[in-house]
């Protein structure tokens, strides 16, 4: 019987799980090199306040230009880096690069998105409070995306590292909601400022009665518990509207601006003051 099972557990071996862990660790190598070598850079994505329509922030999103593979998703490589100890070192380096991007646009704020890897350390705080001094980027422009990952694995950590981020003056967004635990009670528990609802919750939203509801329903929920709502992957200006009919204070997504690099932002930011600049000349005509 052993005999039989041991054959059998043999035969079916997944040999292609240890072609991935070897992927993988190639990867994490590469990741190495390309940190070490400034290969990697930061794009930033708009986010709107949702009844002007004028730019209030950006998220920086990381990208990495592999040398052969071309693009690789912030998803795969961000876990990559996670798993093989890269992750305080990427975090770093994305926070001074558009901390320094960020300075050339004093009129809006920055959002930062931070691994729960980054989350757990326990100097954390006391790291990024060190950034912010050495590129003279306000905390009070500074806002910290989270996910429930970091609430469910550390929750009296994280309670502990988000009362510190809001003393400093830096704000924290809970991401992704509306994918994990949705859990009310973390969302009590937690002094957040802002949600932000998933874009695949959204998805369909001015075409699906059902999500529709469910979406309203979210935006009331963070409400109730007086938070800011974001509302992500916004694909049409029907999805705009009905998102801003349903209270939701900022608004992201392909609709309106893809992530672009920080010479991109700069134009679109010049270009937004220029149009509320003619606006406001023809109010006073
Ligand atoms: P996220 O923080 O939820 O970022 C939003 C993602 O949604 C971005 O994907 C953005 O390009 C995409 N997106 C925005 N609007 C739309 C839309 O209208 N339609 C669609 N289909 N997508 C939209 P991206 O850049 O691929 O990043 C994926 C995830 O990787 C991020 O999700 C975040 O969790 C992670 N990530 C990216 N950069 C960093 C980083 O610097 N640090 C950490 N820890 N994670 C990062
Ligand atoms: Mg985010
Ligand atoms: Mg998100
Ligand atoms: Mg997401």
């Amino acid at each position: 019987q052993a005999k039989e099972l041991g054959r059998s557990r043999v035969a079916f071996y997944d040999w292609s799980i240890d072609a991935e862990k070897t992927d993988r660790k190639r990867l994490a190598d590469e990741l190495r090199d390309a940190l070490a070598t400034d290969a990697l850079h930061v794009v930033y994505q708009p986010i709107y306040e949702a009844q002007s329509m004028r730019p209030a922030l950006v998220e920086a999103l990381l990208r990495w230009d592999h040398p052969r593979q071309g693009a690789v998703s912030p998803d795969l490589f961000i876990n990559v880096a996670e798993e093989n100890g890269l992750m305080d070192a990427v975090g770093d380096w994305v926070l001074r690069h558009a901390c320094r991007d960020a300075l050339q646009w004093p009129e809006i704020r920055l959002a930062i998105n931070v691994s729960p890897v980054q989350f757990r350390n326990p100097g954390f705080d006391r790291n990024l409070a060190a950034i912010l001094q050495e590129t003279g980027f306000p905390a009070e422009r500074l806002e910290v995306e989270m996910t429930e990952t970091h609430l469910v694995t550390f929750p009296d950590r994280a309670q502990h590292i988000v009362a510190s981020l809001r003393i400093l003056g830096v704000s924290v967004a809970l991401d992704d909601f509306g994918t994990g635990y949705s859990s009310i009670g973390y969302l009590r528990r937690f002094s957040f400022d802002k949600l932000k609802i998933d874009r695949s919750l959204v998805h369909g939203v001015s075409v699906d009665l059902e999500t529709r509801r469910l979406c309203e329903a979210t935006i009331g929920l963070g409400r109730a518990l007086n938070l800011e709502v974001t509302a992500e992957g916004i694909e049409s200006e029907a999805d705009a509207e009905i998102m801003r009919q349903a209270g939701c204070s900022y608004l992201q997504g392909f609709a309106f601006a893809r992530p672009m690099s920080a010479a991109a932002i700069s134009e679109l930011l010049n270009e937004s003051a220029r149009e509320a600049d003619g606006s406001h000349a023809l109010r006073m005509a």
